[in-house]
């Protein structure tokens, strides 16, 4: 079984895949499963920049490449940012349609520093509390299938810095998460911005294992074609189950 489940579009900003272009290349690859994730991004600071979003096109858009796909299954997915923050509207815009898959991310710290993107400088371990604590109200109170990028502030350090102080707030959040049944993505954007590994790394996986976690899900997070696959063998087969199909 050959799964993503982490890929944006059209309809997300920051992408310049065509999903038709996505979904010949997964068929080339062998690929089962593909799950399309389009950013669901309402902070005030997005809506301002990005305007307000409305899921109808994108829904009809996705429905229309599945009937006319039957080598792969493309699920219609949503990659809301920040959640716990944005709740209420973001549950009023995905009521009336079927997702098949949710992720939950958190992009932003409390005081809107995006740590999503390249940073100037590494965060500070009040900066590491603050997010991994937006990460613990993230699987506490949203209902998602899948808490994605789990550590997405390392994506452009060059070494694995030392968290080890933050392994019992981290373990909290992976036992919230098996409680509710949120799967753990693996996130392998990491290696092509120059982190030696996928995000989370393997201490962390083997501590979501001890704690007798078993829902695993991948994701790319593609936003160009070539980037989808990429870095992808990397990942120990044991991790590479589908949540969906256990
Ligand atoms: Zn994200
Ligand atoms: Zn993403």
């Amino acid at each position: 079984m050959k799964f993503d489940y982490h890929i944006h579009t059209e309809d997300s900003y920051d992408s310049s895949i065509k999903a038709v272009d996505l979904i010949n290349r997964a068929i080339q690859l062998n690929y089962n499963e593909i799950a399309i994730t389009e950013h669901l991004d309402l902070l005030p600071l997005e809506i301002k920049k990005y305007g307000a979003p409305s899921l109808d096109h994108y829904y009809k858009r996705i429905k229309e490449l599945q009937s006319n796909t039957s080598k792969i299954n493309v699920l219609c997915g949503i990659e809301i940012g920040d959640y716990q923050r944005v709740k209420e509207y973001a549950l009023s815009l995905i009521e009336d349609i079927q997702l098949d898959i949710i992720l939950g991310s958190v992009h932003f710290l409390s005081d809107n520093t995006n740590v999503a993107v390249p940073l100037k400088k590494p965060l500070t371990k009040e900066q590491v509390k603050d997010y991994y604590l937006q990460n613990l109200a993230l699987v506490s109170q949203c209902d998602i299938d899948v808490l994605a990028h789990l550590g997405v502030y390392k994506r452009g350090y060059h070494y694995i810095p030392d968290e080890s102080a933050f392994y019992p707030l981290i373990k909290d959040i992976l036992a919230t998460m098996i409680d509710r049944n949120i799967a753990l993505e693996i996130n392998y954007s990491s290696l092509r911005r120059g982190y030696p590994t996928f995000i989370p790394e393997i201490p962390i996986l083997e501590m979501y294992l001890d704690l007798r976690g078993k829902l695993f899900s991948l994701g790319s997070d593609a936003h160009q074609i070539e980037h989808f696959d990429l870095y992808r063998e990397l990942i120990p087969a044991k991790f590479c189950t589908s949540f969906r199909y256990l």
